[in-house]
């Protein structure tokens, strides 16, 4: 096993009526900003919830925050929350607006107008203010991890920044808000949980049955909860959902193991240049880079077959390519697209190596060897 340090401080409260609670969360004495996005949780009863559990504390409201949240955005919210010396970030919403919260919380601190270059040559230098989370759509485990993903829109830049001391203080997830959530979103999470899964376990193998047998649960429950949460929206299948996505992001699968975030960071760049959905980014490269790293992942991509789809091959590297045919299968019965075509763009590759480039992300994979040529390669067999 790789050294490493754990430390996940998240209060997580989860379950329905849990949001009730947020008052004992919050220090007494703070003063609030509640951060939201598009309006979902004015509809959907969310914001009500949350309002009346603070019904006697000081509440100050930033709502409009975008999918892909975006910087300049947050600078209007940071200029808010200094004027009216908010001492507390609640966000309320999906990863966007909890990214948002996080980043926010730090963006206060730093006392700038533009802290953008300080905050990216150094996430780690800024306390940030203390923010919490209130999870209203599983997916990227924000709500008790370190990261958050920012555009910028006068950069044209996706991003993310990590700061341990950005974790939320508490997490609530209650699986009931996620009765409103359209198809499309369901899909998405499920798939970028299941992403995030397998780039923290489709690496360099090295003495982890802990991390790995964990994953495979994980992946798992994915695999047969995701599908099931989109016929049915049950109760069971919300909480499985909603308790493995975070589960699969809060560092405890990732501790000690290799991680290849590549995926992850071409599909920044494809949201960045082109709008799409952060999960199906995802979807559109992921198999197609397994398949040009087959034979360094083949180790992980064998016992991935057998573990977790029970495919009965004694061969590793055909039993690695049918783990990454059932991979795909899964995705596209999660309506996500396989190939870049599938999306209705043209991806131009150098626009991605450029974005790759201003956002020092040169060197990908756990081995640090998907470089420029590798990434067009890898968009080539993707279209
Ligand atoms: P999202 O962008 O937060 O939300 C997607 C949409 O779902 C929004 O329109 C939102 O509406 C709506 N929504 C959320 N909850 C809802 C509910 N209960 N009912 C109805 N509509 C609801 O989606 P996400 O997939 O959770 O987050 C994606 C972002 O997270 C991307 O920027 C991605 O790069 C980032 N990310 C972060 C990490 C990390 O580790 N921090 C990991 C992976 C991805 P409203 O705007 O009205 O709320
Ligand atoms: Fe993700």
């Amino acid at each position: 096993m790789m050294t490493f340090q754990l430390c996940n401080p998240t209060e997580i409260r989860f379950g329905k009526g849990q949001i009730a609670t947020v008052g004992d969360l919050v220090p007494t004495d703070a003063r609030i900003l509640l951060l939201y996005g598009g309006g979902s949780i004015k509809t959907n009863g969310v914001y009500d919830q949350v309002m009346t559990a603070l019904a006697d504390r000081p509440v100050e409201e930033f709502g409009g925050v975008e999918v892909n949240p975006y910087y300049e955005t947050l600078q209007q919210a940071a200029r808010i929350g200094r004027e009216k010396g908010v001492s507390f970030v609640l966000g309320v919403g999906g990863g966007s607006v909890i990214d948002a919260a996080k980043f926010l919380a730090a963006m206060i601190a730093t006392g700038l107008d533009d802290p953008w270059d300080r905050l990216a040559a150094d996430p780690g230098s800024v306390v940030p203010l203390p923010n919490g989370a209130i999870l209203t759509l599983p997916a990227t485990g924000s709500e008790s991890n370190p990261v958050s993903v920012i555009s910028s829109t006068v950069r044209s830049l996706k991003i993310p920044f990590a700061s341990q001391a950005a974790r939320p203080r508490f997490a609530i997830m209650d699986p009931t808000t996620m009765l409103s959530l359209g198809r499309r979103q369901l899909e998405n999470g499920a798939v970028d949980a299941f992403t995030h899964v397998l780039e923290q376990y489709l690496t360099l193998p090295v003495n982890a049955p802990v991390q790995y047998g964990f994953s495979e649960t994980l992946l798992k429950v994915l695999i047969e909860w995701g599908p099931k949460l989109i016929e049915t929206r049950s109760e069971e299948a919300c909480e499985n959902v909603m308790w493995a996505a975070n589960q699969a992001l809060n560092g405890l699968i990732g501790a000690g193991v290799p991680q290849d975030w590549s995926t992850h960071m071409i599909g920044h760049a494809i949201t960045a240049l082109h709008g799409i959905d952060h999960a199906r980014t995802l979807t559109m490269i992921m198999p197609s880079l397994l398949r040009y790293k087959l034979k360094d992942k083949s180790a992980m991509l064998a016992r991935y077959a057998r573990n977790v789809w029970e495919i009965d091959e004694r061969d590793d590297g055909r039993a690695a390519e049918l783990a990454i045919e059932r991979t795909e299968d899964f995705m596209a019965r999660m309506s996500c697209p396989v190939r870049i075509s599938q999306a209705g763009i043209e991806l131009d590759p150098q626009a991605v190596l450029d974005h790759l480039q201003h956002a020092n992300q040169t060197s990908l994979g756990e081995r640090a060897d998907i470089k420029g040529d590798d990434v067009r390669r890898i968009i080539a067999m993707a279209a």
